[in-house]
């Protein structure tokens, strides 16, 4: 029988509306500008481009459960943090080459995300042609709420998405906004990777991305699902 030399890091997972048990996070795909709005706000032509992806690290979780306000960190080595709100689907199977129809049979529910972005790093990845994952997958940079399984809240296509920092609304926008569904999304990534249970995709932004700072408090909803709570706090 073997050991590990030290003692592995606890699996991140997320807490599940109306269960004791725990959702365990495998890993986290993201889809960028899968929003008309914010392709636009971010210089791109939404009609144009083919979708593209980038990962953050599973252990970037942050679990937000519903009814609480978490305390988060500002994170090292960025001036320009951005917010972004997302609806966050939750993957309780998973395969490659899928087909929409198949994939949307792999969704175990659905939970509000925050693809956290230090936007200075981004555009400096940008302007240098370098990967993004400095810009996207550092330390806590996916806070998530509690998810609420697909069996409670239905199939979600449609509903207000949106975020207000310090009770100012910020973003703003509709799930029936996405240029790319969620079945698409997942059958997409699958062209790229075999998914797996316990997987973890952030469906896009709506317009308004911008800067948040220490002492701000965020509230983040999507319809159908809930709310998530955040407090910035300095290191
Ligand atoms: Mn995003």
């Amino acid at each position: 029988m073997s050991s590990f030399v030290f003692e592995p890091a606890p699996r991140p997972a997320l807490p599940v509306q109306g269960s004791d048990a725990l959702f365990p996070v495998r890993r986290i795909f993201c889809i960028a500008r899968n929003y008309a709005d914010h392709a636009r706000e971010m210089g791109q032509d939404p009609d144009r481009e083919p979708p593209f992806f980038f990962t953050k690290p599973g252990d970037g979780v942050v679990p937000v459960p519903f009814g609480q306000e978490v305390d988060w960190r500002y994170p090292l080595a960025t001036q320009d943090l951005h917010h972004e709100v997302e609806m966050v689907v939750a993957l309780k199977q998973g395969g490659e080459k899928l087909s929409p129809e198949h994939a949307a049979q792999c969704i175990f529910g659905y939970g509000i995300g925050l693809d956290l972005t230090r936007r200075d790093l981004q555009a400096e990845a940008k302007a240098k042609n370098r990967p993004w994952d400095l810009a996207k997958g550092f330390d806590e940079s996916a806070p998530i709420s509690t998810l609420v399984p697909v069996e409670q809240c239905g199939t979600l296509q449609q509903g207000k998405v949106s975020l207000a920092i310090n009770g100012q609304t910020r973003q703003q926008g509709d799930l029936s906004d996405m240029i790319w569904q969620v079945p698409e999304i997942i059958a997409l990534i699958s062209q790229y990777f075999t998914l797996q249970a316990g997987d973890l995709i952030f469906t896009g932004t709506p317009a308004g991305v911008a800067p948040m700072f220490p002492g701000d408090q965020v509230l983040a909803s999507v319809a159908g699902v809930g709310e998530l709570k955040l407090k910035v706090v300095a290191r």
